[in-house]
Parts: C-alpha cells; sequence; structure tokens
C-alpha cells in the first residue's frame, strides 16, 4: 500500500488526555544545543511555464527552495510537458515532478493577444465553439457542447477564476445571450463555469488516461487529478497508472469532492487545495474553511497536504506580493498545510526565482510562530479505518510513541527507515520540532518526499535486516549533520521481510 489511512478526530477525553501530556511534556527542561541555521519545513511547489523556459531559470528555483515542480498539461502538448519533465531531471534532479492533469476543465477559444476587457453590464453571446474559433468582447466560444447544452436562462456563468462572471439572459438561435454582471480582463483560454449543476463532467477524461501512460514512462513521481469527485475517481487513475508507485494527489475543486472529503483521502496520496475552481464551484466565502478542514483532515491521514492557487498573485507582475498576500501564505502555514503552491506568477510572471524566494521568506518568518507542541497533542490518538489487522494501525501507534520519545528525550532528530514513504509521512502528521529525516534506497520515494512536512530525505543502501537499517540510517544522519555524539535520535524502521511496508520497530540512540 502507498498511504496509511487515518479516520476519525480523537474523542473529547483523548483530547483533553493528550492536551495535558501536550503541557506536561512542553514543560521539561530543554537541552541546550548549539543553534543550526534553521531549516524551512514546509514545502514548496512551483508551476512550470513559458516564463521558466531557460534551464537557468529552473536550476534557480530550485536553490530558491522549490522542492517540487508541477508541470501542468492544460496547456501545449504532451511532448511539451515532457520535454518539461526532462529538463527539470536534468538541472534540479533532487526536485520532485508533478504532472497535472487537466480533467474536464471547459474552456473559451483563445481571446486576441493581450487579451480583452468585458465590461460590467455589456452584452456577450455565449456560442459552441468549432475548430479555429476565437472568442472577443461581444462573442465567447465555448469548447464544450455538453456545457452548451445544460446551460439554461438566468445561470450564472464564471469566465477564469470568477473575476469576471455573467449571467445568461435569453436563448438565442446561434446560441446564449448572456449580461456581464462583473467585468474585467480576459485572456488566453479561460475557464468557462457554468454552475448549473445540469452537467456530468467526467474526471479522468481520456484525454487524461492517454496521457497517464506518456508521464508513467518518463518516471514521473506524482500526477495530480483535477475535478476529484469520489474515491472512485482516484481509483479509476490509479488503475491506469499500473499501481507502480506513482504518488496520486486528488485536486479538491468541486462540491462532491468536498462530500466525498475522507474516501478521496483514503484513496489518495496526497491532496490539494485547489482554490482557483473551488472558489468558482462553492460559495466563495466558504473557501477559507474548506481549506482549514481539507488540511486537518488531509494531515490526520497521514497525507501531505497542498494549499494552492493566488498564493502570491499579485507577483505576475510585480516584485513585491501585496500585504493580503503575504498574510494568506502565513495563515496557511499556520493552519498546518505541508506545502505552499505557486500558479501564474511563477509560470508566465515577470520574476519566478523572486517568487521562490519571497515564498521560502515569508514560510520561515511564519514557522517561528508555529505551536509545534499544540499540533501534536491536539492530534491525540489515532483511529485507523478499515481492517483491524491493517499495517497502518501499527504504523501509527508506531509514529505516535515514537513522537512522545523524541519529546521526552529531546532528540536532535527523528529518523524514518522508509521504503515508500509512508513512515515519514505519517510521522509528519504531528509536526515534531526537531527535523524528520528519512532514509530510503529508493530515489522516487525520496522525490514524493520533497512534498511532505519537515521531512529532509538521505539515500540509503539496501539493507538485509532491521539492526543494518538502523545502522546505516543514523550513520546517514550524523553524516548529514542531522546528530552529534551525545545527541539522541529517534529511529523508525520496519522489517525488510515483511509483505506490506509497516514501521514495527521504535529504537532510541544516543550517538557516540
Ligand atoms: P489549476 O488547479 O491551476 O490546474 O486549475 C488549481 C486550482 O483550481 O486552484
Ligand atoms: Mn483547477
Amino acid at each position: 500500500m502507498d498511504s496509511a489511512a487515518f479516520s476519525e478526530p480523537p474523542t473529547s477525553a483523548f483530547e483533553a488526555l493528550s492536551g495535558q501530556l501536550g503541557r506536561d511534556l512542553a514543560d521539561r527542561p530543554r537541552q541546550k544545543r548549539p543553534s543550526r541555521e534553521p531549516r524551512r519545513r514546509t514545502k514548496i511547489v512551483a508551476t512550470l511555464g513559458p516564463a521558466c523556459e531557460v534551464p537557468a531559470t529552473v536550476a534557480a528555483m530550485a536553490a530558491a527552495g522549490m522542492d517540487v515542480a508541477r508541470v501542468p498539461l492544460a496547456h501545449g502538448s504532451i511532448e511539451d510537458a515532457i520535454a518539461r519533465v526532462r529538463q527539470v531531471r536534468e538541472v534540479a534532479p533532487g526536485v520532485g515532478v508533478m504532472a497535472d492533469l487537466p480533467g474536464p476543465k471547459v474552456r473559451a477559444a483563445p481571446f486576441p493577444d493581450g487579451g480583452v476587457v468585458l465590461a460590467t453590464g455589456a452584452e456577450v453571446l455565449l456560442v459552441p465553439a468549432g475548430p479555429g474559433s476565437v472568442s472577443s468582447a461581444t462573442t465567447i466560444a465555448v469548447a464544450s457542447d455538453e456545457v452548451m447544452d445544460a446551460i439554461e436562462v438566468d445561470d450564472p456563468v464564471a469566465i477564469g477564476d470568477g473575476g469576471v462572471s455573467l449571467v445568461v439572459t435569453a436563448r438565442k438561435p446561434e446560441g446564449f445571450l448572456a449580461r456581464v454582471r462583473s467585468g474585467g480582463k480576459v485572456q488566453g483560454r479561460p475557464g468557462v463555469t457554468a454552475a448549473t449543476g445540469r452537467t456530468h463532467l467526467v474526471t479522468p477524461t481520456p484525454e487524461d488516461l492517454e496521457r497517464i501512460h506518456a508521464l508513467v514512462a518518463e518516471g514521473i513521481d506524482m500526477i495530480a487529478v483535477s475535478f476529484v469527485r469520489s474515491a472512485e475517481d482516484m481509483e479509476a487513475v490509479r488503475v491506469a497508472s499500473g499501481d507502480l508507485g506513482v504518488m496520486l494527489i486528488a485536486k479538491i475543486e468541486t462540491a462532491q469532492g468536498i462530500a466525498d472529503l475522507d474516501r478521496i483521502l483514503a484513496a489518495s496520496g496526497a491532496v490539494m487545495v485547489a482554490r482557483g475552481d473551488l472558489g468558482v464551484r462553492v460559495p466563495l466565502e466558504d473557501v477559507p474553511h474548506h481549506q482549514k478542514t481539507i488540511i486537518r483532515s488531509g494531515v490526520r491521514y497521514g497525507l501531505p497536504v497542498i494549499t494552492a492557487t493566488q498564493m502570491l498573485e499579485s507577483m505576475i507582475s510585480s516584485p513585491v506580493p501585496t500585504r493580503a498576500e503575504v498574510t494568506d501564505v502565513a495563515n496557511a502555514v499556520l493552519d498546518g498545510t505541508s506545502a505552499v503552491m505557486t500558479s501564474g506568477e511563477t509560470a508566465i510572471g515577470v520574476d519566478p526565482v523572486n517568487v521562490v524566494e519571497t515564498l521560502a521568506r515569508i514560510v520561515l518568518r511564519t514557522e517561528r510562530n508555529f505551536d509545534y507542541m499544540s499540533w501534536g497533542a491536539g492530534l491525540g490518538v489515532q483511529q485507523v479505518s478499515g481492517d483491524p489487522s491493517s499495517p497502518a494501525r501499527i504504523t501509527a501507534a508506531i509514529t505516535a510513541a515514537a513522537w512522545r520519545a523524541a519529546i521526552e528525550e529531546d532528540a536532535s532528530a527523528i529518523v524514518a527507515c522508509t521504503r515508500t514513504g509512508t513512515t515519514a509521512r505519517v510521522i509528519s502528521r504531528f509536526r515534531p520540532s526537531m527535523p524528520i529525516v528519512a532514509t530510503t534506497p529508493s530515489l522516487r520515494t525520496a522525490r514524493q518526499l520533497a512534498l511532505s512536512w519537515g521531512v529532509e530525505t538521505l539515500t540509503v543502501r539496501e539493507s538485509t535486516s532491521t539492526d543494518e537499517v538502523v545502522w546505516f540510517s543514523v550513520k546517514a544522519a550524523v553524516e548529514a549533520g542531522f546528530a552529534a555524539p551525545g545527541d539522541v535520535v529517534v529511529v523508525l524502521a520496519g522489517s525488510p521481510d515483511e509483505p506490506e511496508p509497516v514501521a514495527d520497530t521504535l529504537r532510541v540512540v544516543r550517538v557516540h
């Protein structure tokens, strides 16, 4: 199995107990240790696009803190996407690579270069797009017959991420007449979202499934799945990906995705709060609250959670973000997100490297104010869904013990020896204040862990026994500077012979 699934918030009795535990542990005297440069714990996903065409830009983005590169497949051909994947591998081999499947996103035919302004109150015609169609300030060609069939008079229609919205006023022989309810600039091929509830767009699309094969052949680390409505959508992608250990990321951006969240989490390797599309499909003012719920649930399931879209949007054209954007990034970190993501600001922005640097600075500053002890104590006792003999239960229990042992011993690091990455992801849910050092023989696991909060990964050789795994892993952690003689490290390891990955061993090791 690829991910451990946890469910059910703790009971209030557990919460009271673990709250007390947190306070007791917080009162313990700390050892004095020379202070190191603080390391950023929250990860950065950066979207690549035309602004990052030059290899040196991608390399500089990685040096500035890009942990994972997102390659969107919504624009350009699969060949373009593959060229981008290879470029990242070449100039930044440690960076995780995520391909993002577009799903059934309905777009307008292209607006002329530079875009047009739709004025509030103006009338526009919505028509079905054909080959070679273009859109203009008076006619918007919609590339989906299904959506055109579903539209009715009085329906709201959002263009792009919702800054521009229309309301349908009349049916015409050639399409629909609509009035611009809130105007603004539209450019490129913006999304067209008719919140009719009458369309049944299916994800993954046949085009998505075709692309998956090419991406898996490229050795991609992660695939993001757009417009996920149910756990079954994730299963369909898992089957298409050949179940070869690619991490599948569920993008939560529909009302159905919110409704089936727990089952989707159990079927996914990671989750994304995709605020752009979500914000045109649910009431906009609900988005911050969905963000908090998705983050909290995802982390409890032991999954990395990415908070995405418009994080530093104004940096598409500006060298500095707005105060509101800086505060949004900080609040996502305080909400407990595992990673923050850039979109247009790196893909088409004026200075993608500056965007990544700015994001890293905001995150690092916020982490000084993160309450690690309350977060871990507030998670309480985990219950694991499904089969009582599930290895996930053992991993849940042993990581909880590791978290507590690391605090009691004032450990300098928690070392997670892991083949699939699961052990490191599951201990990460506690947000321990000390580094989580994952050791793995798998390069793909290392790149997938680039998404996990607080996890630093070292690649080590394959081992044949638990003793050997622990020994090599502690040695690697010491060599990398995570522990020095006299320090205590808490080590989590599995039994190499077990058929299913399970962390069943906890060792507390004093380094000599
Ligand atoms: P997108 O997904 O950028 O692929 O649309 C993220 C979002 O909708 O927020
Ligand atoms: Mn989206």
